[in-house]
């Protein structure tokens, strides 16, 4: 076949250009106040390769609010450390509902639908409370590890979030009323919090999301992180549930297993290959970033790397 002939610099910066008609049509989050008051014309995004090189293009050195991104990382943990075990608590089934859907609580006994959905990310804040006094910490302290430089948690975004907790606080009394919480719902509620106000850049978020595409390997770290099997369950989990009631159509686009924030935020995997990290803060009414799943339809295109 012939060689590649345009770098991913040259594919990163055509793909900063295509997607110049898609800023406006979305809106960064506002129920969260302080992301609301971040700048919604950014847009960065970066290639890290299982080759240990890296690319980036715009605000790709710019940290932003990872929120449910870091759900990806927190079951990471909570999988390495429990195993199967975690399946008792929360499905793998897509939802099909909005990320902080509570009605389905009611009728599936408490047990999330996935580890990504509000409520299912919860559950995993729970079940890494039993091992560790703050799960935040360990999640943030994980992915600076993976990502090869430290992490902060913004407590402006943190507090932010825990004042508007409403519905959040909801799912997470609720599943403590049905017993698939076991801790205190507002000790759940605030690590919850914190772990979404991890800020990372595209550059570091790439690196972090960087073994899933290498069967389970850091290059970063140079060791391995995930057992290969458990890298493929991952990415499972990312192409049926990493985007939410939205995934359908993000699969159709892309073909990548991802996983979105309400930061703007998205990472995607192309397994045997790179990750790839996106951040624009418009979302649609999803809860993605919609400059974002262009970035990311215009980079699968043009590179071929959908797995589907
Ligand atoms: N912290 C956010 C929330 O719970 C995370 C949601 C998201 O990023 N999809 O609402």
């Amino acid at each position: 076949p012939p060689k590649e002939v345009t770098s991913l610099n040259d594919v990163l910066h055509e793909v900063s250009v295509l997607v110049k008609p898609h800023f406006g049509k979305g809106r960064a989050a506002d129920y969260i106040p302080e992301l609301a008051a971040v700048d919604p014309m950014k847009f960065g995004m970066a290639v890290a390769t299982v080759e240990g090189d890296h690319y980036g293009v715009g605000d790709a050195d710019e940290p932003f609010s990872a929120q449910s991104i870091t759900k990806l990382f927190a079951l990471g943990l909570a999988l390495n450390r429990l195993g199967d075990e975690v399946w008792t608590r929360v499905g793998k089934e897509p939802s099909g509902t909005p990320f902080n859907y509570l009605s389905q609580l009611e009728q599936e006994a408490g047990i999330p639908r996935n580890p990504f959905i509000n409520a299912g990310a919860l559950a995993i804040t729970d079940i890494l409370l039993d091992v560790v006094r703050e799960p935040a910490n360990l999640v943030r302290d994980f992915m600076g590890v993976l990502a090869g430089e430290p992490l902060s948690i913004d407590d402006a975004v943190a507090r932010s979030e825990m004042e508007t907790a409403y519905k959040n606080r909801a799912i997470a009394n609720l599943m403590r009323a049905q017993g698939t919480i076991t801790h205190d719902p507002s000790a759940v509620i605030e690590a919850y919090c914190r772990q979404c106000a991890v800020s990372i850049t595209c550059r570091q978020l790439a690196r972090a999301a960087l073994p899933l595409a290498a069967a389970g390997y850091s290059p970063v770290m140079e060791e391995s992180i995930f057992p290969e099997r458990l890298t493929r369950r991952l990415n499972a989990l990312l192409l049926t549930c990493g985007i939410y009631d939205s995934v359908g159509s993000f699969a159709y686009r892309v073909g990548l297993p991802a996983k979105s924030g309400v930061g703007g935020g998205i990472v995607a995997v192309i397994p045997g290959r790179a990750a790839v990290a996106v951040w624009s803060p418009e979302l649609d009414r999803y809860g993605t970033s919609v400059v974002g799943v262009s970035a990311l339809e215009h980079f699968s295109r043009l590179t071929n790397c959908s797995v589907l």
